[in-house]
């Protein structure tokens, strides 16, 4: 049923057009012809120019064959970087790069499999609902293109997101992720002659993070304090640290708890550091930015996407497997507004580095699956 030749030339033709994020331009022309070559009608939106690409969102309409409630797929267009020039490689049947670059499986494989299935469902003549296949922009930076969408275009209310390593698993649950940047200001000294005078914004930190829970706080949860800069020179007390941390929680109740903790440990550490110099006291504040990364993702077991999952894998024998997410994907976005997401596996593997790779047979699987969910739905 599927056409292994034809997968591998498409996979071809994408992976030898860099398009790493902001500069999807290229790769989406290329898109844009091949899903009207297919009969879709084609569109972009405005996404591109609101956070700098050369391209917007695609969104590529199948009018489908049969009536039902309209499937959403999804995939992204733009790869981290190096993608300076990537020569995909075939051997024993499995895509690398040339060894410099990325490869760009991640995710070029899911449009791959999404252009093939429905090749096959015109050659088969299966009869499908209408399709809303979305190809998003800068998803490697932060969900940049999927944040833009203007979900108001879109009539599908449920759909599969192709964007995970591995094959025969899907992903239907992701944690929420805060992000945040906590300033401490202190006062500056010099530290040989007058340290009486000073208060030292690393001493604050310090002992805030002497008391900050991090690492993973429960089986939803967990903390991190990545960053950590300040002071000037070893003879001035230091007048700023600034930490940058993250929260990560699959229940947005606990992102909260957890987040308030560690600004509240922070402002206790703040409010004690107070110095009394002659008639003056002075203290030490802080600021604090405070950014909601991506929402949570929970779809139930028996949500009807999973379902016709299941039944898809089980009918080619290939029992998909329910898995949480460590991060965040577009399917957060597309769940946060209402359309129920899931993520199928692409077959990819050590994504984000110059050893990516993709096995052929992976996204012939990875195809025919996805045209036994689209004939199922
Ligand atoms: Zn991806």
């Amino acid at each position: 049923m599927i056409n292994r030749q034809r997968v591998c030339d498409e996979f071809i033709r994408q992976a030898s057009i860099d398009s790493p994020s902001f500069k999807e331009g290229e790769i989406a022309q290329y898109l844009e012809n091949r899903f009207r070559d297919l009969g879709a009608a084609v569109e972009f939106d405005h996404a591109g120019e609101k956070i700098g690409s050369n391209s917007g969102n695609m969104i590529a309409r199948f009018s489908g064959t049969k009536a039902g409630e309209p499937l959403l797929l999804s995939v992204h267009m733009d790869t981290v970087t190096p993608a300076d020039n990537v020569k995909p490689v075939l051997n024993d049947g499995i895509f690398t790069s040339a060894g410099e670059t990325i490869l760009g499986g991640d995710d070029k494989s899911g449009i791959v499999e999404i252009i093939e299935a429905i090749e096959v469902l015109h050659e088969q003549k299966i009869p499908y609902v209408a399709l809303e296949v979305v190809v998003t922009i800068c998803e490697e930076q932060g969900l940049l293109g999927a944040k833009q969408l203007d979900f108001s275009q879109l009539t599908a209310k449920y759909g599969v997101v192709l964007d995970t390593t591995g094959i025969d698993i899907v992903v239907n649950r992701a944690p929420a992720a805060n992000r945040f940047k906590i300033d401490i200001f202190g006062h500056e000294a010099h530290a040989g002659i007058c340290p009486e005078q000073g208060i030292s914004a690393i001493q604050i930190a310090s002992r805030a993070l002497a008391r900050i829970p991090l690492g993973r706080i429960d089986d939803e949860t967990t903390a991190n304090i990545g960053t950590i800069h300040g002071g000037l020179a070893s003879n001035i007390i230091p007048k700023q640290v600034s930490l940058r941390g993250e929260v990560r929680s699959h229940t947005i109740d606990k992102l909260r708890q957890q987040t308030e903790l560690i600004i509240n440990i922070v402002e206790e550490e703040v409010d004690k550091a107070t110095l009394t110099v002659g008639e003056e006291t002075k203290r030490a504040s802080m600021a604090i930015e405070l950014k909601e990364d991506f929402p949570p993702m929970q779809v139930a077991e028996d949500a009807p996407i999973l379902q016709i999952i299941h039944e898809a894998g089980a009918a080619l024998n290939r029992p998909q497997e329910s898995r949480a997410a460590g991060g965040g994907s577009d399917a957060s976005i597309f769940n946060n507004n209402g359309v129920e997401t899931v993520i199928m596996a692409t077959g990819m593997a050590n994504v984000h580095t110059i050893n990516e790779q993709i096995a052929v047979d992976d996204m012939v699987k990875a195809s025919e699956l996805l045209v036994e969910i689209i004939r199922r739905a």
